[in-house]
């Protein structure tokens, strides 16, 4: 259930309907958007009437959510949910760029890495630390000291950094320095970790699980939401099919559907929605003009050498090149995609210096 509130009503007539609310055994959750303030209700409600609410102050209306992701649906917040991330508006009509490598691999390599993404636009530095790998003996991950070069990577450059966090127990660490946190395809139905993302501040993008349908997704956002972290970011990073030419089959079909039942940013992952590299210029250009407000995408200086996921990462090269033909796939269908600044050299002299 929701209720929302009149333009002009008072802090104190909200508080006085989340008091109510909770007395007849509701979680309160308010909805702060451009157009309206709205409460919903979730949890048992089967003893809460909407008649008690209607008659209060400061209330326009209330009504029921149909939708069984009541947090995330569109009902209770029609505008998009925009995300600012140290300043970088994930949602908005800026389509926004999130590129890196797979894992963090050296110092060296995250900052060299960074600044070449900086320079060619992009606006988050993604990169693995704690790494899912389908085989125990392949590369792990640098663990926190690969926190420690991209948050050195971060200082740097001034792009905020996305990394993966695969435990409950991490949450603590990887949210200290990490500005979104990632929870990955393998993960999307961990629920315990689904709860303790929910419980801290950090905005959290959550890849879709290789078999997970849509309304699972939104379903597993709804354990993050609930815990009162409403800065979630859905990804479609393809999903297992029959198909063997591609690692996975990319399933564009996720951003208008994601776009209609939910307010939350979408995010395209088109690097594991391939698998491949020469299929990554066109599926990062389809994913734009099929709606979706971010990408991320794997770079690498040598991706042939990369220590995993290799084979579907773009060189730096061609992720400037990409980087120009997707600005203008955005301004065909009404987004942007900001030029860099090139008038901060800044990174470029730390560059120098590590060279
Ligand atoms: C990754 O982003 O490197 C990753 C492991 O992705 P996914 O969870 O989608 O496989
Ligand atoms: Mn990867």
């Amino acid at each position: 259930m929701i209720v929302v509130m009149k333009p002009d009503s008072t802090p104190g007539e909200l508080e006085a309907v989340m008091q109510r609310a909770q007395q007849m055994g509701a979680k309160t959750h308010p909805i702060y958007g451009e157009s309206r303030t709205v409460v919903a209700l979730v949890g048992d409600l089967t003893g809460v009437s909407r008649e008690v609410f209607d008659e209060m102050n400061g209330v326009a209306h209330s009504m029921r959510i149909q939708e069984q992701h009541k947090l995330t649906g569109r009902t209770i917040r029609p505008d998009n949910t925009i995300i600012n991330v140290g300043g970088v508006r994930i949602g908005g009509k800026e389509v926004i760029v999130m590129a890196g490598p797979c894992s963090v691999e050296s110092r060296e390599q995250i900052i060299e890495t960074a600044i070449a993404i900086k320079a060619a636009g992009g606006k988050i530095l993604r990169g693995g630390a704690f790494k899912p790998r389908t085989s125990p003996y392949d590369f792990q991950g640098l663990g926190e000291e690969g926190l420690k070069y991209m948050a050195e990577a971060r200082e740097i450059t001034g792009l905020p950094i996305i990394t993966e966090v695969m435990t409950v127990e991490a949450v603590p660490m990887v949210s200290e320095y990490a500005d979104i946190l990632q929870i990955g395809a393998r993960n999307m139905q961990n629920y315990g970790l689904l709860n303790a993302v929910g419980k801290v501040k950090n905005p959290v993008m959550l890849k879709r699980g290789m078999s997970g349908l849509l309304k699972e997704l939104l379903l597993c956002a709804e354990y993050i939401a609930s815990n009162g972290n409403y800065n979630i970011m859905l990804c479609e990073r393809g999903i297992r099919t029959y198909e063997t030419a591609t690692r996975n089959t990319f399933d564009l079909n996720a951003v208008p559907v994601l776009k209609q039942s939910s307010h939350l940013p979408v995010v395209a992952d088109p690097s594991h929605g391939t698998g491949f590299r020469e299929y990554v210029p066109a599926m990062a250009k389809a994913s734009i003009a099929a709606g979706a407000d971010a990408l991320i995408l794997e770079v690498h200086a040598d991706p042939d050498k990369a220590l995993s996921d290799g084979r579907q990462t773009i060189s730096i090269e061609d992720f400037g090149k990409l980087m120009i033909d997707l600005r203008r796939i955005a301004e065909a269908v009404d987004r942007t995609i900001e030029e860099p600044e090139l008038e901060d050299m800044s990174a470029f002299a730390e560059l120098e210096a590590l060279a």
